[in-house]
């Protein structure tokens, strides 16, 4: 089994989750005490949320990319970055390390493609949500992604900064999620993306009817494939 590398701590309570998913996706597998081979270099976050208000993204780039080599001097195999927004810098990370890297927008691309979905509405950050480094490349894959508008988007935002990530969960902002996905309906949704990795710790994909893609869960089944698979090449 080789070692998984997680750039986390965006914020660590989901990091928590990979770190959590990664072994149960294991222990699923084997059974017995078998567990995943892991190592995690976790940052502050609150010096990263300083670079993405500042949008000062080529220095949050150059500290991810510092992670990232650290890493691969430790022993690491592969590279997460556990966290969706900050692919915004991916290409960083690359240069980086000469680690193969497992792209989170890739493997729910791959999902979404299996699962026949084209429509998805897209949750997540400001920054994720209204760029185009995520759109784009879900689009490069034939999905057009479809996001909230300006005040459900910030609402969102919101919640994921000032709430998930300080691991503060309140039924009424799931209510708010709820709402948000239901008004998209309208728009002919056929799925939702969890496209921020702490969304599944306020909702279940099994809320979602049309069929829900939790970032999280794709990326944790994703590398434990590649931690057991000797032929993985560096990924795109
Ligand atoms: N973890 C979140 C994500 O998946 C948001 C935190 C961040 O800005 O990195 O996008």
């Amino acid at each position: 089994m080789k070692t998984i590398g997680i750039i986390g701590g965006m914020s660590w309570e989901s990091t928590a989750v990979y770190y959590r998913l990664l072994n149960e996706e294991v222990r699923n597998r084997f059974g017995g005490l078998r567990s995943a081979k892991v190592i995690v270099h976790s940052l502050d976050f609150e010096p990263v949320v300083a670079l993405q208000s500042a949008s000062k993204w080529d220095e949050a780039g150059r500290m991810l990319g510092d992670a990232a080599s650290s890493l691969e001097r430790a022993g690491a195999d592969m590279l997460l970055l556990a966290t969706n927004t900050m692919h915004l810098v991916a290409d960083h990370i690359k240069a980086a390390s000469t680690l193969p890297f497992i792209h989170i927008c890739d493997v729910t691309a791959d999902a979404l493609v299996a699962a026949s979905k084209r429509k998805p509405l897209l949750l997540a950050t400001r920054f994720t949500m209204e760029q185009t480094f995520y759109r784009d490349r879900l689009k490069a894959r034939g999905i057009d992604a479809v996001v909230p508008d300006k005040s459900q988007r910030d609402e969102v935002h919101r919640i994921i900064f000032e709430e998930l990530c300080c691991g503060v969960i309140k039924p009424q902002s799931k209510a708010t999620f709820l709402d948000i996905i239901n008004d998209a309906r309208r728009d002919g949704i056929d799925s939702v993306i969890f496209g921020c990795t702490e969304i599944g710790l306020l909702l279940s994909t099994s809320d979602i009817p049309e069929g829900a893609f939790d970032t999280t869960e794709l990326h944790c089944s994703a590398a434990i494939l590649a931690a057991l698979n000797s032929a993985q090449s560096k990924a795109a």
